[in-house]
């Protein structure tokens, strides 16, 4: 690990091991813990048990906590297109921010402004699809809300490194009922054990404006509409 232009400080964790897999994707967090030196404690706490690659403060400083090559331990019991040890499979970057425990509010620019090169040279360096660019949430719905509903995925998306919200969407209700939804959203990735937390999950990711665990006509025509993409080969 070494300083660069994308990483200002180090602060090595001990709490990692080797990886299972080849990285493959990427995972967004909040700390949900103010102030930041807390949530750097603890990441490096070796009684925690948790890490994760890199910190992003609200000021727009990073910290690498984690060599790359590393397994980092912040995804936890996760599940995703097949992938059941994400931390194997992924780079975590926390983000600085009080989370909805402690007052949940809009990222701030200088943490984006921070993230868009780190992401975008991680994704090149590993060949990270966009669609495996996801939020804790995606990963673990039933036990995870972050980054949550006010992270700027659509930002994000016009950098390439995440799949937009898809808004050229078909009338009409694609899928006959709640179940052929919910198995829909488990072939999109999603782990559907608990299926009104992944509704909710999906939901945060992909229409923030209402949360709330029921199937509508909507998130029916945007799931319907993100696997069309994947299908034809846009969505890599
Ligand atoms: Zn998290």
């Amino acid at each position: 690990m070494e300083k660069s232009e994308l990483v200002h400080h180090m602060r090595p964790s001990p709490n990692y091991n080797d990886r299972a897999a080849p990285i493959s994707m990427l995972v967004l967090h909040y700390t949900e813990m103010k102030p930041v030196e807390t949530a750097l404690d603890r990441l490096t706490d070796p009684e925690a048990q948790v890490s994760a690659h890199y910190l992003i403060t609200e000021e727009g400083q990073v910290y690498q906590l984690v060599p790359e090559e590393k397994r980092a331990w912040h995804a936890g019991q996760s599940y995703w297109r097949g992938t059941k040890d994400v931390n194997s499979a992924s780079i975590g970057i926390e983000l600085d921010h009080p989370g909805h425990a402690n007052g949940y509010r809009k990222f701030s620019d200088a943490q984006f402004q921070a993230l868009v090169p780190l992401a975008a040279r991680i994704a090149k360096q590993h060949d990270i699809p966009r669609a495996n660019v996801v939020g804790h949430s995606d990963v673990a719905p039933a036990r995870k809300t972050d980054p949550g509903e006010l992270f700027p995925w659509s930002r994000l998306a016009e950098y390439g490194l995440c799949l937009p919200i898809p808004t050229k969407l078909e009338s009409g209700d694609p899928f006959h009922n709640d179940g052929a939804f919910v198995l829909a959203l488990e072939r999109f990735g999603y782990d559907i054990t608990e299926p009104k937390k992944a509704i909710e999950a999906f939901q945060r990711r992909w229409r923030p404006q209402l949360i709330d665990g029921q199937v509508d006509q909507q998130i029916g025509a945007i799931l319907w509409q993100l696997l069309l993409q994947r299908d034809r080969g846009d969505a890599r």
